[in-house]
């Protein structure tokens, strides 16, 4: 929970409403001399703010603008702050699944190498093995479809904003398919590139970080890059 200092109201004599409650708290919290805390400007309460001002550096002016605001956060308490506008909190990711039953989340992942061709989807890759059953980590939806030599491809965005290159899979769903966390998506088809049969798993982040931004990751096929939840939570996005 943020106060967003944006949004603060200009307070004076006669101003009303929970802001004013918030400020007389955070006044009370520094004097020795208490107001009451009704949600109203009095005239009890201008002094007490004059004060404060002339304590902080501010000009006395009993008129509780930004640089008032700025001197009583650090007075007022959780329930003070609770009171007054609030940046709206970041939308979270939801814990996502494997796309291979019983492996590991693809948050748990770290991205070993790029994806040919296509920017911005670094990969790794997972579901070894030809005809293994490739599952939906999370709810998605097919955007395109897409080749991968050997095998078909397909891109799809996920309900948290990821969006994903699936390939190496004996067929590509059709645009528009829609599945439900842990759904199959397809199989892996015979490959002998890369360490035999696989999915590749490209993921692309530019919904959540912006035109052009990609998760870190390796080029090499070695692991060691920051997993992808640990990426999210540097964005609070977890
Ligand atoms: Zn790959």
């Amino acid at each position: 929970m943020t106060v967003d200092l944006t949004r603060l109201p200009t307070l004076k004599l006669g101003s009303r409403g929970s802001a004013v409650k918030a400020a007389k708290m955070g006044v009370n919290q520094w004097n020795a001399k208490k107001a009451n805390t009704t949600p109203v400007y009095g005239l009890f309460f201008r002094p007490l703010v004059k004060r404060f001002q002339t304590a902080h550096g501010i000009p006395a002016s009993g008129v509780i603008g930004d640089a008032t605001w700025k001197a009583l956060l650090p007075h007022l308490s959780a329930a003070a702050k609770a009171l007054l506008p609030q940046v709206p909190a970041k939308p979270k990711i939801p814990n996502l699944g494997p796309i291979v039953k019983g492996g590991r989340s693809v948050l748990d992942h770290d991205l070993t190498h790029a994806t040919d061709g296509i920017p911005l989807y670094p990969a790794y890759d997972d579901a070894f093995g030809q005809g293994v059953t490739v599952i939906a980590p999370e709810a998605l939806t097919v955007t395109h479809q897409s080749s991968s030599r050997p095998g078909e491809a397909f891109y799809a965005t996920g309900a948290s904003g990821l969006k994903y290159w699936l390939a190496h899979l004996t067929a590509s769903p059709a645009v528009g398919t829609k599945f439900r966390k842990g759904q199959p998506v397809g199989k892996t088809c015979a490959n002998r590139v890369g360490g035999g049969p696989h999915c590749h798993v490209g993921v692309n982040v530019e919904r959540l970080w912006g035109k052009g931004k990609q998760f870190a990751h390796h080029t090499d096929y070695t692991s060691g890059a920051p997993t992808i939840r640990q990426q999210l939570t540097v964005h609070e996005l977890l």
